[in-house]
């Protein structure tokens, strides 16, 4: 039955002999996909390969932001994202792209990962990193480091030569050394507008100022954001891969762990569904599962990518505890189809396709 409908949706799709309603009508008359099922998910390929990448979401503001500002936000993605688009179109795989692009906004002290990382309340810097395939749903990810230079580095490797999905904090350091991977000192990952922000952070602890629970304050662009960076691809050969990096959130308390490193909050890939990479509030988005839910939404109950994305960032996120769910998400299905789905005022995001149209945003519209 599977196999006759697959052939018949091939042969309509040909011929074109049914309209949208018919077709839809049709595949849930056979119980495969919901109304809110986009035919482009069914049976149309949107690009043979395809990046999106983001830098964090959160109240950003264009009235908060100078030209020279954006400019050079935008630069970074831009260099960023050509990076990972140049190894998708020599044919390379979905996975180096997400790695290297990540490794370009690490290296920036603009986004909070890497060099730029914001700093815990005992002052130190504590990574996290993530990333998965989606051919082998193989995945790796590391957890509070202090001298990794490239988290994700870290987490490939972990993935890939090693039997476990996590490592943390010390154990995960020697297994980087071990590999070979660039290390350095803390004080590498020390910049001055970030300590501001952990100084902010701290004083309006003491005054009590409600909401307080903010990624980074940038005073630079006196907004609140959290500057995470991710990147989703999908290659040639149909594999999606998605991965994330972050310094968690400012002043948060040692040895505290986000969602940018747990498999299926912050970091999700499959290729029957979709890749996702998250940036926000993660307590929340752990206790939402935010990107695997957006998988299962797909999975099980036929939904294309952009309602489940929409679904789960716009309703169940805000809706989870006392309400401060907040962030976004970038996420490409195995067509190619692309989402940047945020409930905050900005994200820093880019996407790239075959055909090599580059779209960079910021603000909402
Ligand atoms: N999600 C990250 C965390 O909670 C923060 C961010 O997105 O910037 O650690």
């Amino acid at each position: 039955m599977k196999y006759l409908l697959c052939f018949l949706f091939m042969f309509l799709s040909l011929t074109g002999c049914m309209n949208e309603a018919e077709l839809k009508a049709l595949s849930k008359k056979n119980n495969h996909y919901n109304d809110s099922t986009s035919l482009n998910v069914l049976y149309s390929k949107k690009s043979e390969f395809a990046i999106v990448v983001h830098g964090g979401a959160g109240t950003i503001l264009k009235e908060n932001m100078s030209p020279e500002k954006e400019a050079g936000y935008k630069a970074k993605l831009e260099e960023a994202i050509r990076i990972g688009y140049n190894i998708l179109k020599d044919g390379g795989s979905s996975l180096d792209a997400v790695q290297k692009t990540i490794n370009v906004l690490e290296d920036s002290p603009l986004f909070n990962a890497g060099k730029g990382a914001v700093f815990t309340n005992a002052e130190t810097n504590e990574l996290d990193a993530s990333i998965m395939d989606g051919k082998t749903l193989n995945a790796g990810a590391s957890a509070g480091t202090t001298t990794v230079k490239n988290p994700i580095d870290l987490a490939r490797a972990i993935m890939e030569s090693s039997p476990h999905v996590m490592l943390s904090g010390e154990g995960a350091e020697v297994f980087a050394q071990e590999q070979g991977l660039e290390v350095v000192g803390s004080d590498y990952f020390f910049t001055q507008s970030r300590y501001e922000s952990l100084k902010n952070a701290k004083e309006n602890e003491k005054k009590k100022v409600a909401n307080n629970k903010t990624a980074l304050f940038d005073s630079s662009i006196k907004d609140s954001k959290f500057g995470t960076v991710g990147c989703v691809a999908l290659d040639k050969n149909g594999n999606l891969a998605a991965g994330t990096s972050t310094g968690g959130m400012t002043n948060k308390r040692r040895g505290r762990i986000g969602d940018s490193p747990i498999i299926g909050a912050g970091t999700y890939a499959n290729n029957n569904t979709c890749a996702v990479s998250s940036t926000g509030s993660g307590e929340y988005f752990i206790r939402g599962m935010v990107a695997y839910d957006i998988s299962v939404l797909m999975e099980y109950k036929g939904l294309s990518l952009k309602d489940a994305a929409n679904e789960v960032i716009q309703n169940k996120l805000p809706s989870i505890g006392d309400g401060a769910g907040n962030g976004g998400i970038i996420a490409l299905d195995k067509y190619g189809n692309l989402v940047m789905e945020f409930n905050t005022a900005g994200m820093y995001r880019a996407s790239m396709n075959d055909k090599g149209e580059l779209f960079i945003g910021i603000y909402k519209d």
